[in-house]
């Protein structure tokens, strides 16, 4: 041993032993104990263009903490690692490199832009990983898998499969996140809500019986006005009973829509009454959902105004507004226009506002699926489990108000949509099974006129099917045999342990981990794909503020190691994961632990070197004999003992900081 602690030294040095040892690899071809006692982690698979931040380095160094533990214990453990193609990010920044060289994604076309990415993904690609390595995760590398190899894709293609033959995927209308910057619907996700300083119009909608009375209402978008179909108020509003049953003309256009009733509408906001524009507002679409109005577009995905927006076809729609209110103001019908502030989404990767758009899209039924995640936590002796457990009552939440999922998108890195449309009659050609080649001739009218959909599937996907794809399914392979969880959604847990752990961040709770529960659930006849959910909290600095390059407070997990050693940000990060939903990173308390380690190095040397002298050849177990130890000697035994007990049981509860801390201790 050096004299003195220096990890840079020989961190990697014991990483590349470890990894051509084989410590890692998990057996699969087993029978007997490795059958019946192993222990499964999923590596929530990092974005492939992404660089090392400390919320991968505190996912590592706890699933790492398990999966060490699990294989002491004896368990067949198989921490499996992977990359995930993020679709939008990683499309984006290729978009950008070749626009940075004169050309552009279109003009490439699909075929050649998507190999430009496939050249960018195995030149940079493998960043990350390394990344993990220097970590000293001790995931089982020769089974990595990535979202878009031939693997996952065979599971893409079969639960695509299974799901619209089984009618439970299918193509209609909705009103999604429409970027009008990147082209394409995005996700909840991928939508920054940005404060605005914006204004409230009051409108006067007259009556359309020539009364002369009107209603106001209040809008900030008036620009959205030519595609209102009703007026709603609330059933019990006094104000408004007089004209329950009545028609109103929208202003700028004439055309005359109905009064309509409806609870969601809140006395206290605005006026009181609201228009309802169901092509362009997320709850106006639930509110002509239903009323069963229809719906009119006003807004293109160019983000333009269209033809029915008269004299101002043609222009943004954002910009549009002031002449439109101008244009009211002429009519006499605005009534006033007031300061209001309000939060607006934004696309975060364009930074362009985002337009609720109504197109089709494709979409998975989700409630016999989101039925099976309540029942799989329901009940005091539930098969899955949370930690810590009050995100129960967010996953309660999301399931029992489940909306169908949107899964196309318009890009072109992910998985094309297994789906071809006839241009003769019109109908939809989806293969019965993975194996199948792709269509040549319509399943319906037998015309060879096929195009396969354009649109690729969410990256959520197949994400979604990851602790299944990555085993092989949908073929019967040992690994999916050997390591899938045996329990069901349905059943008790009993005094059963869990045989896998799915550790993730809270943030993705619902886009990721329900995911997975309800398709791995209902592809593997019930059988949950974890049965723990351990949930860590979002790493912050130490003030608790979010790390952001802006904000200049972003700590680089590879300084970090590099100054201090893996060991050291690992203990950190895992004394602070306790602190509830954030873990405020503060680098004194890095230097505390360092020193800790340091310590032990130092108390390791001397032990090692009492050893020698004492010409103490070999490892011998002291318990063996415990009457020739001394009273100091049985003591420190019983203090180890007592040690090991609480770490184990810590860890049983998932509780990695408090089994650091009785070590510390
Ligand atoms: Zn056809």
């Amino acid at each position: 041993m050096d004299s003195s602690y220096n990890p840079s030294s020989f961190e990697p040095k014991i990483y590349e032993k470890w990894e051509e040892s084989g410590a890692f690899a998990a057996k699969t071809e087993v029978s007997g104990h490795d059958k019946a006692k192993t222990f499964l982690i999923t590596m929530p698979p990092p974005n492939v263009t992404g660089v090392l931040h400390m919320g991968h380095a505190l996912f590592v160094s706890i699933q790492d903490t398990f999966a060490r533990w699990k294989r002491m214990q004896g368990y067949n453990t198989l921490w499996l690692p992977g990359s995930d193609h993020a679709g939008i990010a990683t499309q984006v920044m290729v978009e950008r490199q070749v626009e940075s060289e004169g050309t552009s994604r279109v003009k490439l076309g699909r075929e050649a832009f998507v190999k430009r990415i496939w050249e960018w993904k195995e030149e940079y690609g493998g960043t990350i990983q390394d990344q993990i390595r220097s970590l000293g995760a001790s995931c089982d590398w020769d089974r990595e898998l990535f979202t878009l190899d031939d693997k996952s894709s065979r599971a893409v293609r079969e639960s695509f499969a299974r799901l619209y033959h089984d009618g439970l995927i299918y193509r209609g209308e909705r009103i999604v996140n429409w970027s009008s910057g990147l082209q394409t619907a995005i996700s909840d996700l991928e939508v920054e809500q940005r404060p605005v300083q914006g204004a409230f119009y009051h409108v006067k909608y007259l009556l359309a019986d020539g009364s002369g009375d009107s209603l106001t209402v209040a809008t900030t978008r008036p620009e959205t006005i030519f595609a209102d179909v009703a007026v709603a108020v609330h059933p019990e509003d006094e104000r408004f009973k007089k004209f329950h049953g009545k028609d109103v003309i929208v202003p700028l256009t004439g055309r005359h829509v109905p009064i309509i009733l409806d609870d969601y509408v809140d006395k206290e906001f605005g006026t009181g009454a609201l228009k309802i524009t169901p092509g362009h507002d997320v709850n106006d679409w639930a509110i002509g959902q239903r009323h069963g109005l229809t719906t009119l577009t006003t807004i293109g995905k160019d983000g333009k105004l269209n033809e029915i927006a008269g004299e101002f076809a043609g222009m943004v729609a954002a910009h549009s507004r002031k002449r439109i209110a101008e244009k009211l103001k002429a009519d006499g019908l605005l009534v006033k226009e007031e300061k209001h502030n309000y939060e607006l989404g934004y696309c975060q990767r364009t930074g362009v506002v985002v337009e609720p758009l109504v197109s089709i899209q494709w979409f998975v039924k989700m409630k016999t699926l989101a039925d099976k995640a309540i029942t799989a936590a329901s009940g005091e002796d539930a098969a899955l489990r949370f930690y810590p457990d009050y995100w129960k009552k967010t996953w309660f939440e999301w399931h029992n108000n489940i909306q169908d999922w949107c899964i196309s998108r318009q890009l072109w890195w992910g998985h094309r949509i297994p789906a071809w449309h006839c241009a003769k009659c019109e109908k939809i050609t989806v293969p019965k099974s993975y194996k199948d080649a792709d269509p040549s001739v319509c399943s319906h009218c037998g015309s060879p006129s096929l195009n396969q959909d354009p649109d690729v599937l969410d990256t959520w996907y197949s994400s979604g099917l990851w602790p299944i794809s990555t085993l092989g399914w949908p073929e019967k392979t040992p690994e999916l045999e050997t390591f899938y969880p045996t329990l069901r959604f349905d059943e008790a847990r009993g005094g059963k342990e869990a045989r896998a752990l799915m550790e993730t961040g809270s943030d993705i709770l619902t886009f990721w981990v329900s995911r997975m529960v309800t398709m791995c659930t209902h592809f593997m006849d019930g059988k949950l794909p974890f049965e723990d959910v351990y949930l860590h909290a979002m790493v912050r600095d130490e003030k608790g503020q979010k790390m952001s390059k802006t904000k200049g407070n972003v700590v680089d997990p590879l300084d970090v190691t590099e100054k201090h050693g893996a060991d050291a940000l690992r203990l950190t990060l895992i004394a602070l994961s306790g602190q509830g939903r954030n873990v405020n990173l503060d680098l004194k308390r890095l230097e505390g632990y360092s020193a800790f380690i340091n310590k032990l190095w130092n108390a390791s040397r001397f032990a090692l070197m009492q050893l020698e002298e004492k010409g103490v050849k070999s490892y011998q177990d002291p318990l063996k004999d415990t009457g020739s130890l001394d009273f100091v000697d049985r003591w420190l035994l019983s203090e180890l003992e007592a040690t090991v007990q609480k770490v184990n049981s810590d860890l049983t509860n998932y509780r990695p900081d408090a089994a650091f801390q009785a070590i510390y201790q």
